[in-house]
């Protein structure tokens, strides 16, 4: 099983993901957020809660699957991120864009 964060994702920072994570797998950089994969449980708690639909699992979409790779690079370098934030400004308006209310 494989869980992973995609593009979606990107200037986003709602973080409600990370507040259900119960393994605190998620790690973050300036632009989005990335579980790391050697820590990831595949629980599935987090996906319901992307108000983007950013969170894969699974089988994963050929269009998507290009996370995989990037999510297990780029997550073990990067800080965990297990407290809700700001959201960053224009989140809202990208989430819109995204096609989401
Ligand atoms: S809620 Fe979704 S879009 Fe927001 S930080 Fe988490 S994975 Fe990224
Ligand atoms: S699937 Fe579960 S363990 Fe993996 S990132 Fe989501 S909440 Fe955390």
């Amino acid at each position: 099983m494989t869980t992973v964060v995609t593009d979606n994702c990107q200037r986003c920072r709602y973080t409600d993901c990370v507040t259900v994570c119960p393994v605190a797998c998620f790690h973050g950089d300036d632009e989005m957020l990335y579980i790391d994969p050697a820590v990831c449980i595949d629980c599935g708690a987090c996906i319901p809660t992307c108000p983007v639909e950013a969170i894969y699992e699974d089988p994963i979409p050929e269009e998507k699957r290009r996370w995989i790779a990037i999510n297990a690079e780029r997550a073990p370098r990067l800080p965990v991120i297990s407290k809700k934030q700001e959201p960053y400004p224009g989140a809202e308006e990208r989430k819109k864009q995204l096609g989401f209310e």
